[in-house]
């Protein structure tokens, strides 16, 4: 996997003061994305060891509220694996420590990818409101370390980035299709369930 940064102290992304890893590739290519040189698979530094070890650095002090993952996209195939690599190693050293995971893929595929829910369960793709494609909500080939990776996650704000959908007055997301899913409660529930974030007046 490759990055373009590690942000620490970021106060944007998720509440309390955050560590933020901002990795490369994404398929979503919404229009007007704000970090469209983070597309390319290949952009920015090549992820190692000593980065997890930064990044597990950086999330030790008490006034650090936890990890946020962005980018590009940190759920697609190519990205995944690393991304529950350092998941696994933050939530063995910082259990109370939240993760966040912004998303361009609607919580509802990645569900029924992981085998979380299944395929009945979700909207038909026709029903779902996307920019680009249709989800698929085939069994995907990593479907065991994807729940695992969902299973550690807290949050994921999910959907692709719609312009004509833009506002600045939204909390820690940036189209109003967007929507902050509280994960444990959505697994615990067996339906969407928003984690209660309320936007600027
Ligand atoms: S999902 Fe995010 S990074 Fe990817 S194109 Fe859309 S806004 Fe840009």
């Amino acid at each position: 996997m490759y990055f373009g940064t590690i942000k620490k102290n970021d106060i944007a992304n998720g509440p309390g003061v955050r560590v933020n890893l901002f990795v490369s590739g994404c398929t979503h290519h919404c229009e007007e994305c704000f970090n469209a040189e983070t597309w390319n698979f290949k952009y920015g530094e090549e992820y190692t060891e000593a980065h997890t070890k930064e990044i597990l650095d950086a999330l030790l002090p008490d006034y650090v509220a936890g990890m946020t993952f962005l980018g590009g996209e940190p759920m697609e195939p190519e990205n995944r694996g690393t991304i529950l690599d350092i998941s696994r190693k933050i939530k063995q050293l910082y259990p109370d420590k939240t993760i966040w995971i912004y998303s361009g893929y609607l919580t509802e595929e990645l569900f029924a990818r992981a085998g979380i829910w299944s395929a009945e369960c979700v909207p038909s793709a026709e029903d779902v409101p996307r920019n680009r494609i249709l989800p698929d909500y085939s069994p995907a080939p990593d479907h065991e370390a994807l729940a695992e990776l969902i299973n550690l996650t807290d949050v994921i704000v999910d959907g692709e980035f719609m312009k004509d959908k833009k506002n600045l007055r939204l909390k820690f997301r940036g189209s109003e299709n967007q929507r902050i899913v509280d994960v444990k409660k959505t697994i615990a529930q067996g339906k969407i369930v928003l984690a209660d974030f309320k936007d600027r007046q």
